[in-house]
């Protein structure tokens, strides 16, 4: 199925590695054009050069921290310049924290907020003048079940979630009708976050396959096992593309089924 993306620029933040990564490298397999940023500059030199090396030019990846205000005004400034313009936008820059609420200070509650509101705040703003003038924009913010679904063990981010599905639901009907925007809902995809937990609570001996099959089970996923980031990046480039042209405020759990609400 073709989705419209040839030639077309995404901008994905947080694309140096996991569902960011294979969502990066699944739209350069469809013909767009694709730029990057994450805040490791290695990794994203690394990954840079292996993405130019199948896609030459139609990559460009450019260190910044998504809560820098100036790093993304560079970051904004480079894209439009390489590429001079922006058809989509994918925010995904982000991470979980673990604690409950005894154990949140408000330091961490106030990182925390910050980094899920304004990694989708300020990457939209800069971006929005670009996407006005595509007549294909659209934004996909990637979120989580937890927006829907709060567990006590990470409190503070299961309540930024669920401000940031909201904020989604506000930018939707405010940009109608030039520029879709849509969220996916996140269950639990194998990604650098999980490599991280598995280096930390794996018991001794345990292959990252019985890790994963372990929560699997635990958390009762219908289909049986965790996601791989090429099945949420499958569902961020369909929403991001002119096939889902007629959608727009949604959200869509990529979940493996695992919700418990109707
Ligand atoms: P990874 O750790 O594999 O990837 C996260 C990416 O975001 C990396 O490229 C990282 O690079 C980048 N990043 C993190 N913070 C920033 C920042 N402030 N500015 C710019 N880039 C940043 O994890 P995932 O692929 O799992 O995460 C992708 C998104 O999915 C995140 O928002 C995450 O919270 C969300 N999610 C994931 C779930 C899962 O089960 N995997 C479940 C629910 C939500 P660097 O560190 O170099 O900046």
């Amino acid at each position: 199925m073709d989705l419209g993306l040839r030639d077309r620029v995404a901008v994905v933040t947080g694309g140096s590695s996991g569902i960011g990564l294979a969502t990066v490298e699944l739209l350069l397999d469809e013909g767009a054009r694709v730029a990057l940023c994450a805040r490791d500059a290695a990794r994203l030199e690394r990954e840079e050069a292996r993405l130019r090396a199948a896609h030459g030019d139609r990559v460009l990846a450019q260190r910044c921290d998504v809560l820098d205000e100036a790093q993304l005004v560079a970051f904004r400034d480079a894209v439009l310049q390489h590429f001079g313009g922006v058809d989509l936008l994918i925010n995904n820059a982000g991470q979980a924290r673990v604690s409950s609420f005894a154990n949140t200070s408000d330091d961490d509650w106030e990182a925390e907020l910050r980094l899920k509101f304004f990694s989708v705040v300020r990457p939209t703003r800069l971006f929005l003048p670009a996407l006005q003038k595509s007549a294909i924009a659209s934004i996909v913010c990637v979120n989580s079940l937890l927006a829907k679904q709060p567990e006590a063990h990470m409190v503070a981010t299961s309540a930024a979630r669920a401000g940031a599905h909201n904020l989604a639901k506000s930018l939707s009907v405010e940009f109608a009708p030039r520029i879709r925007v849509n969220s996916i809902l996140l269950g639990l995809v194998d990604s650098g976050q999980w490599q991280r937990r598995y280096e930390q609570n794996a018991k001794p001996g345990q292959s990252k396959a019985e890790y994963l099959g372990e929560i699997a089970a635990q958390r009762r996923i219908p289909l049986g096992r965790v996601g791989v980031p090429r099945e949420p990046a499958a569902a961020i480039a369909f929403l991001a593309s002119p096939l889902a042209s007629y959608i727009t405020g949604a959200a869509l759990e990529v979940s493996g089924g695992v919700s418990r609400y109707a």
